[in-house]
């Protein structure tokens, strides 16, 4: 097969679409208004985002009242958690999350525990779920928030997000959940109505947008405080000029993701290619995450014998773009949290590869991967003095 480049990292970031590309565009040339103005350049403007945010609603399946423009995921992550926990603590101190939160998530919870509150970090099992129960057994009457990812970014494993809120508000009703659906959204059906949570984090980079534009759903009466306070955008509770042309790409993006959830089913097809033809081509390789109940586009296997920094070298210069762990992690050589809390060896751990595929991918594009993968990891095995132990034991 001729060489060819394949991006298989878009769970760290995707490629912005023509189409986003294309409704965005009159924003950075005659549509410059600041949508606060009240002449016209200001009134085009805020045409633009009262639009996005009635379309962005319809979409997730809220009010358009109910959504508020940030900056990205992180930022919706940062304010949804300290923004209730500052509003809340004179009722409770206590917060539950689990172990295999984004950064984003984890890092904000630490810093509400340098100001008091105590957190309650859940296990999940060997698929990286929680259940339901054993959220609810963790709330107390103290309980202000349980936060849980939708979706994981380095295994792919879908938390039972409805149910779990049901079992938290069956438990104490004036818990707040929010939820982390930042590779949820455009993935799989999202509906805020229907999940029942009181407030959920998404980013447009995963879904085809530039980096730079995030949503953060919080339900009508719903009070959290706020995390940038400024002029009186997003009705007073988060200021900051609006990002129009990014909002208005954010809108173009989810309605191409929703109403192409069908082609989910093909890039589940392709995942399903790649799980199977690498753990058949490859000896002493091992799925991370579950087969059933896993994003579309998630694939992350552990070989052992690699380390995981050699292989994503070897696969970049086959022109395939991969990430081991998360990309947050990529820089550290600390073992994923998420592969150690869902019972990966830490040598195990070391040598992950976690490709993301999207609606871009093509099946020459698993095809090509399925061909280059093996002889890579067969390279690196060759200069490994423990593989070399196993060959021996094995004659
Ligand atoms: N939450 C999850 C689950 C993510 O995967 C990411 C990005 O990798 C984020 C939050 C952060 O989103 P952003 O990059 O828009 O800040």
């Amino acid at each position: 097969m001729e060489d060819r480049f394949v991006y298989a990292d878009n769970a760290a970031t995707t490629k912005t679409s023509p189409e986003v590309l294309q409704a965005m565009l009159p924003y950075f040339g005659e549509g410059y208004g600041n949508p606060s103005s009240l002449h016209q350049k200001g009134r085009e403007a805020k045409k633009a985002i009262t639009e996005a945010r009635e379309k962005i609603a319809m979409l997730l399946g809220d009010k358009p009242n109910e959504i508020y423009f940030t900056s990205c995921g992180s930022e919706s992550d940062n304010w949804a958690i300290k923004g209730a926990a500052h509003a809340w603590s004179g009722r409770g101190k206590h917060i539950v999350s689990t172990k295999i939160e984004h950064h984003a998530v984890l890092h904000s919870l630490e810093a509400l525990e340098k100001e008091g509150f105590e957190v309650t970090y859940l296990d999940v099992d060997g698929d990286g779920r929680v259940t339901p129960e054993q959220v609810a057994a963790a709330v107390r009457d103290d309980t202000i928030l349980v936060e849980c990812m939708f979706a994981n970014n380095e295994v792919g494993t879908i938390e039972p997000i409805k149910e779990l809120t049901a079992a938290v508000k069956a438990k104490n009703p004036k818990t707040l959940v929010f939820t982390d659906a930042v590779q949820a959204v455009g993935n799989i059906p999202v509906n805020v109505a229907d999940l029942g949570v009181d407030m959920l984090a998404l980013s447009g980079h995963k879904i085809h947008t530039p980096k730079g534009i995030g949503v953060l759903y919080i339900k009508t009466g719903v009070r959290i405080l706020n995390l940038v306070d400024g002029g009186g955008q997003e009705r007073g509770k988060r200021g900051g000029t609006e990002n129009v042309a990014y909002i208005v790409g954010l809108a173009k993006a989810l309605e191409t993701a929703v109403g192409g959830l069908d082609e989910n089913r093909r890039v589940a097809a392709m995942r399903d290619r790649l799980i199977d033809g690498i753990l058949e081509k490859i000896p002493y390789a091992r799925l991370n995450g579950p087969r059933e109940g896993r994003l579309p586009g998630n694939v992350n296997i552990s070989f052992e014998f690699i380390e995981g920094e050699s292989l994503l070298l070897l696969l970049d210069m086959a022109g395939i773009c991969a990430s081991t762990g998360s990309a947050c992690s990529s820089t550290s050589l600390e073992p994923s949290h998420v592969l150690v809390s869902i019972g990966v060896p830490v040598e195990l751990a070391h040598g992950s590869l976690r490709l993301s595929i999207s609606r871009d991918t093509t099946d020459e594009d698993v095809d090509y991967i399925l061909e280059k993968l093996p002889p890579i990891v067969q390279r690196l095995r060759d200069m490994s003095p423990l593989y070399e132990e196993v060959k021996k034991n094995q004659k």
